[in-house]
């Protein structure tokens, strides 16, 4: 009932209020659009990049693609700001997003920590990018930061777990960019020589390494995509570079990435990274022999330590989906792969059937076509062990099926078939799978 009485009186006015109102919004539009039009002239939305190299990505996030490296001294102008980050565009039109790192720093890319030290004693850490911001701290000569955002010639850093501002003049830069995201204080930390065991990498097929820091000078010679190479200086947008066949000449920035990207080539098994996936654990037992005294969960792992070892003798860089007896859900393990891209993934396993000693042997099961070729080789390899081989074959499982990485499951061998455990339970069969796995992906990585 009151609602009504109140209406009637508003609808009558309502013509005159929606004009005030329109009048309202078309003042607030011009007072909105002055104070844009004087930000544009003041430069507001400009910036100018201090640090040696930032990463102009096609998206809001360090997942989107590097699309350029812009160096030093590009000018941007900012068109909008979401989550952290800018959207940008360059004198030549075109645009991307740049990390913006005014609210803590744990998303920070790698690529745009840069390590320095405080030149003098007394060099005040302050809240904000400004002579007027307030001073957090006081920090003495040789303090180590990383740099994390250069802007309008300040630098924001990080000190152990304290971030602020001071200014880039105060700062002298120790080393190009580095993916160590902490900050410390042990000033050996960033000697010459990180700087030297650098490796960067090249980014696109045909990348050219030169005789000189110049677009104009002789080719030594050219690199495929992915190729990591030793930084030895900087010279502007430039690095001298030792390729890995020992040849030395500069690149420029704008063609190498400070990591390797997921699609880069990896040509021999010491520069791969292979995860390891040791079936079920913790609550989950697995499988178990018939007089229940081994357990799948336990058999898998100690099978995949003797796979990593034998891989880490290579080179080859090795992640685990679990080292102990801890319980990891199946999606929790091929979300690991896809967040780490290993080059491959690996997930071992020991079979059982329900009627004792009817099946025996191992199987190489992949689920995409893109993986038939890993898994033929490896099983070729899986073929030298002393139990019988039943070939690889496409399964439908969960750890293969969603895992964007080239992803293997490897039954090795039967707990319900007395035969098969006698050799299952022995280092030795364990040690025979490991040296198996290691030559069937050193040849795969050929
Ligand atoms: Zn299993």
């Amino acid at each position: 009932m009151e609602q009504r009485k109140i209406k009637t009186p508003d609808q009558r006015q309502e013509p005159k209020d929606r004009r005030h109102l329109r009048l309202f919004l078309v003042n607030l539009l011009i007072i909105v659009l002055v104070l844009f039009g004087v930000g544009l002239l003041r430069g507001d939305n400009q910036l100018v990049v201090e640090a040696a190299v930032v990463n102009l990505r096609t998206g809001p996030g360090i997942s989107y693609n590097v699309d350029q490296q812009l160096p030093q001294g590009t000018q941007l102008t900012i068109l909008e700001e979401k989550n952290n980050w800018y959207k940008v565009s360059l004198a030549d039109g075109s645009k991307g997003w740049i990390a913006n790192w005014l609210i803590g720093n744990t998303t920070a890319s790698p690529n745009t920590n840069i390590a320095a030290t405080v030149k003098a004693d007394n060099t005040k850490l302050r809240k904000t990018g400004s002579s007027d911001g307030e001073v957090t701290q006081t920090l003495t000569k040789g303090t180590s930061v990383t740099i994390t955002l250069q802007q309008d010639n300040w630098s924001q850093v990080q000190v152990d777990d304290q971030e602020g501002w001071i200014k880039s003049s105060e700062l002298t830069i120790t080393t190009s960019p580095t993916t160590d995201s902490t900050a410390t204080t042990d000033s050996s930390a960033t000697t010459a020589s990180d700087q030297q065991t650098q490796t960067i990498y090249t980014r696109e097929t045909s990348t050219n390494v030169r005789t000189d820091a110049s677009v104009n000078s002789d080719i030594v010679t050219t690199l495929e995509q992915g190729i990591g190479v030793k930084v030895l200086e900087t010279s502007g947008d430039w690095f001298k570079i030792e390729t890995p066949d020992g040849q030395t000449g500069w690149v420029a920035n704008w063609v190498m990435d400070y990591q390797k990207t997921s699609n880069a080539l990896v040509t021999s098994i010491a520069e791969a990274t292979i995860m390891l996936d040791a079936g079920h654990g913790g609550e989950d037992g697995g499988a178990s022999t018939k007089n229940e005294r081994y357990n799948e969960k336990d058999l898998t792992l100690s099978t995949v330590k003797k796979v990593q070892a034998a891989l880490e003798k290579t080179g080859a860089k090795v992640l685990l989906t679990r080292d102990d007896d801890s319980s990891v859900g199946l999606v929790a393990r091929s979300d690991m792969s896809n967040a780490q891209k290993p080059d491959v993934f690996i997930s071992i396993h020991y079979d059982a059937t329900e009627d004792a000693n009817i099946a025996t042997g191992t199987h190489t099961f992949y689920y995409y076509d893109r993986d038939q070729q890993l898994a033929t080789i490896v099983n070729r390899h899986l073929a030298d062990l002393p139990l019988k081989n039943n070939g690889a074959s496409f399964n439908d499982l969960s750890v293969t099926r969603e895992n964007t990485q080239p992803a293997l499951l490897l039954e090795l061998g039967y707990l319900s078939t007395d035969s098969d455990v006698s050799y299952i339970i022995t280092d030795s069969y364990q040690q025979q799978v490991a040296d198996a796995i290691t030559a069937g992906l050193t040849e795969y990585f050929q």
